[in-house]
């Protein structure tokens, strides 16, 4: 089941999700915890297609309901505020800063 997370939280040991991200679950015993505690919340579309559409972080590829939840994502990025701990978790994820992804931060003046 794809979910949007409402705050952010360690999901798994690989898996950090932030306010606004979209995840699929992982079949984990407390999913249904999380759910009934708010911690996420089921997409109204299931469909991978739709799924697919959402706004994606350039850096880490996650995707996000809303543009400017990307946008804060790419933000923590740059100004390094994720902990050096999820950026060794995220290591290889990254892109260098010539990228396309990090250019098209900079023009959006994020
Ligand atoms: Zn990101």
């Amino acid at each position: 089941m794809f979910v949007t997370a409402l705050r952010d939280f360690n999901y798994d040991t690989e898996l950090q999700v932030k306010t606004g991200q979209v995840f699929e679950l992982r079949n984990h015993q407390n999913d249904g915890l999380l759910l009934k505690h708010r911690h996420v919340a089921a997409l109204d579309s299931q469909d991978p297609a739709m799924i697919a559409k959402l706004p994606r972080c350039g850096e880490c590829g996650a995707l996000f309901e809303n543009d400017w939840q990307r946008d804060r994502c790419g933000r923590e990025h740059e100004s390094g505020a994720l902990t050096a701990e999820r950026q060794e978790r995220r290591a290889t994820h990254v892109v260098a800063p010539q990228s396309r992804a990090g250019q098209r931060l900079r023009l959006a003046g994020a």
